[in-house]
């Protein structure tokens, strides 16, 4: 491993070329009845649409092939008609950093859509003993403010489409050459070990839960078992409390559910996640307990940004404890990670400590969350904070030049 963070020399092929709107419309991101009707429509025969759909699903999800011609159990009539009319294109890389502790984040570029402009986002892989977990944006920026996030102080862009959002784990499996060969003989199977990625957070850029539809179906093609094959258990969707859409992910999604907890009492919950002024802790709780299928092998993962005398106390840490009483729990207490004009501070970790001893002594184990890629702005809320000042000082410049 390298003592400083690594910014990889990229081929002028990923290099961004300035995008307008696609060209071509993608069959990634459609569920198999959409890929299916997108097929007949184009004029594959109503009776091939099924089989046809079977295959391409196999290339795509099991192989993660971007090029038609490589469906090689297809006509090669077919192929070309499908290349003519479909893309199956990856984003844009625009940065491709890797950290010391071996975090690697990728600033992925996306065409615009209808009137709008190119969107940048950021995906991060985490690798871990044993585990490899790629945290996923859902959406460019966030229409919500929570007073300790990089990302609520940004505009609200738009959501990202299903394509988008599956496309940064296919294109994080791509770079990380997690996908099995795409020469070897069809019938290839997800090896069930040793993936590089063996686990989806939803807990990058944005609230998955207003953008509930797209993060459905991008969750259901990533959890099929003849696809992407990611289990349900080891996919985490985290909500900062959309009351109503968390009872939809479990009767929908059915996925892992996390909570940006943060607070214990409504009145400060109300500053610092301001979404609770809608849905208040009571009915966030009511959500949780109701959610399907807990068990003390599927628990609900409350998280906790630790600020200092903000909401570090141990009468918060006791009263956490006593909310969470009978929700099938676990608490993840993540050290505030700082950002520049921020207003908070992370809690000395002699408090955290103690506040984890609080927790733990109630039966929840090691929930102090390590931050990982803090050198390259890897971690939790600190996503696309280098970016935004990198494009400041362009800005500055161009300023400067202008005057
Ligand atoms: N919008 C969703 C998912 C993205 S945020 C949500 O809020 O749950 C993923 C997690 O990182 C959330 O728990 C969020 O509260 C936390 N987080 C945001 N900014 C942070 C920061 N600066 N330091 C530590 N954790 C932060
Ligand atoms: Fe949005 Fe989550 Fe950040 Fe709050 S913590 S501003 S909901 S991304």
């Amino acid at each position: 491993m390298s003592e400083t963070a690594t910014l990889i020399d990229l081929d002028a092929g990923i290099r961004p070329q300035g995008m307008g709107e696609p060209e071509k419309p993608s069959l990634i991101g459609l569920g198999r009845e959409r890929l299916q009707a997108t097929l007949a429509d184009a004029g594959v025969p109503e009776k091939q649409a099924r089989m046809r759909a079977s295959q391409i699903w196999h290339w795509l999800y099991v192989r993660g092939v971007t090029d038609f011609s490589q469906m090689t159990n297809m006509s090669k009539a077919l192929r070309e008609d499908l290349a003519n009319r479909f893309a199956l294109t990856r984003p844009d890389i625009v940065e491709e950093q890797v950290s010391v502790d071996g975090t690697r984040k990728w600033l992925l570029r996306f065409p615009a859509r209808g009137a709008g402009r190119p969107v940048d986002i950021e995906t991060v892989y985490i690798p871990e003993e044993g585990r490899g977990t790629l945290c996923v944006s859902s959406q460019v920026g966030c229409t919500l403010t929570c007073t300790f996030c990089h990302t609520g102080t940004q505009r609200m862009v738009r959501n990202l489409t299903s394509e988008e959002i599956l496309a940064q784990i296919l294109l994080a499996r791509e770079r990380l050459g997690d996908f099995p060969d795409a020469h070897t003989p069809q019938g290839a199977i997800v090896p069930k070990d040793g993936r590089l990625i063996s686990n989806i957070v939803m807990m990058g850029m944005g609230e998955p839960l207003y953008n509930f539809d797209n993060v459905k179906e991008a969750l259901l093609i990533a959890s099929d078992g003849d696809g992407l094959s990611l289990s349900k258990r080891r996919i985490t969707l985290s909500t900062s409390g959309h009351v109503p859409n968390i009872y939809r992910t479990g009767d929908e999604i059915g996925v892992m559910l996390a909570i940006s907890m943060h607070a214990v009492r409504d009145d400060l919950r109300n500053e610092l996640v301001p979404i609770n002024r809608k849905w208040p802790i009571a009915e966030l709780l009511d959500a949780c307990r109701a959610y399907p299928g807990l068990s003390n092998a599927k628990r609900i993962t409350f998280e906790y940004v630790m600020l200092k005398g903000i909401n570090d106390s141990l009468a918060e840490a006791r009263e956490l404890v006593r909310l969470l009483k009978g929700i099938p729990a676990k608490i993840n207490l993540i050290p505030f990670n700082p950002w520049p004009g921020s207003g908070h501070e992370c809690s000395d970790w002699e408090q955290i400590e103690t506040f984890a001893d609080v927790v733990n002594r109630a039966g929840y184990a090691s929930p102090i969350r390590t931050p990982r890629g803090r050198d390259i702005f890897a971690a939790c809320g600190q996503l696309k904070s280098a970016s935004q000042r990198m494009k400041k000082r362009d800005r500055d410049s161009a300023d400067a030049s202008a005057a």
